[in-house]
């Protein structure tokens, strides 16, 4: 099928004919700047109605990083939740102390949150754990991510209930679930990779909620753009050590020259998750002997954590 293009050779939107601003290869349409806005809160939108996620009443709490995918979900949520009678949004940024890095981000997030009219709470790991990112990792910094993000988890959750949420909104990205299958397959870590990532509710549980995983970070970035609102962060230095930039880039290089690889892994990991069901590689939860968290052994990663820093 031969693109639309205007006569100088510029792509042309693929529904109204205005300059385009991004190609969306698996469907091969130009869009240009309202176009790709609308198209992406029609899909985003889609997701959250598709699976659920949202219900009246709710009161979603977003994890507010500041940067650009959890700025673009508050964004969309706060101009969708008007369809949920009742529901309404808080946001939580927690501050991991790293130094150099979070200053911006966390300010980022006070002056969206104060524009939105959204409530917003700060959280901290020296609240959680009595000490910063920075001091936690001192020689180890290679497990940075890992300590990092199981932290940050519970921060979260626990800010999350104190401030009467029902469900977590996180700004998890198409590319961010697709390189996360592809890091468990790499570790052969199955019961991981088919874990559920949060969009049932269960007792245990207060849900997660990914109502942009259906949405490209190349998208994100545009939608963000167009609209005036994209701003370059610092980036976390300990980026560096992570398995997630290697594999970000081999899925780049991957999606560029396959378009539509992305999409194929995380519909891959739907299939495994329905294959699954029902076998002992879903672990089945628990509550920590120590804290009481729902867990899918003995102890939670966070309690087992605390053990292995001897904090
Ligand atoms: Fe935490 Fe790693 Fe993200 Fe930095 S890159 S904020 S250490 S998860
Ligand atoms: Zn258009």
């Amino acid at each position: 099928m031969e693109l639309p293009a205007a006569p100088g050779g510029v792509p042309v939107c693929s529904c109204c004919g205005g300059p385009a601003v991004i190609y969306q290869p698996i469907n091969r349409c130009h869009l240009c700047g309202m176009h790709l806005v609308r198209d992406v809160e029609a899909r985003v939108e889609s997701t959250i109605k598709t699976a659920g996620q949202i219900r009246a009443g709710d009161r979603i709490a977003v994890g507010l990083s500041g940067g650009k995918d959890s700025t673009a979900l508050l964004i969309l949520l706060s101009r969708l939740l008007p369809a949920w009678p009742g529901a309404d949004l808080v946001a939580i940024t927690v501050d991991e102390g790293i130094a150099g890095y979070r200053t911006d981000t966390v300010r980022a997030a006070e002056a969206l949150t104060e524009r939105l009219g959204v409530d917003h709470h700060i959280v901290s790991f020296r609240d959680l754990v009595g000490y910063d990112l920075d001091t936690l990792l001192a020689g180890r910094e290679t497990q940075a991510c890992t300590i990092c993000g199981i932290l940050r988890k519970k921060a979260l959750t626990d800010a999350a209930r104190a401030a009467g949420a029902t469900a977590i909104a996180t700004g998890h990205n198409l590319d961010d679930e697709a390189q996360s299958v592809l890091m468990n397959a790499f570790r052969g870590d199955l019961p991981r990779l088919v874990r559920n990532t949060g969009t049932g509710r269960s007792a245990l549980f207060l849900p997660r909620i990914k109502p942009l995983a259906a949405i490209t970070e190349k998208e994100i970035a545009a939608y963000l753009f167009v609209q005036g609102l994209f701003s370059v962060l610092p980036e976390c230095p300990y980026t560096r050590y992570a398995l997630r930039a290697e594999v970000r880039s081999l899925l780049a290089g991957m999606e560029c020259r396959h378009p539509g690889t992305m999409q194929h892994l995380t519909d891959s990991k739907k299939s495994i998750e329905q294959y699954c069901t029902g076998t002992p590689v879903m672990e089945s939860l628990h509550r920590c002997r120590e804290c009481g968290d729902p867990c899918s052994g003995d102890i939670c990663q966070v309690c087992r954590l605390r053990h292995s820093l001897g904090k």
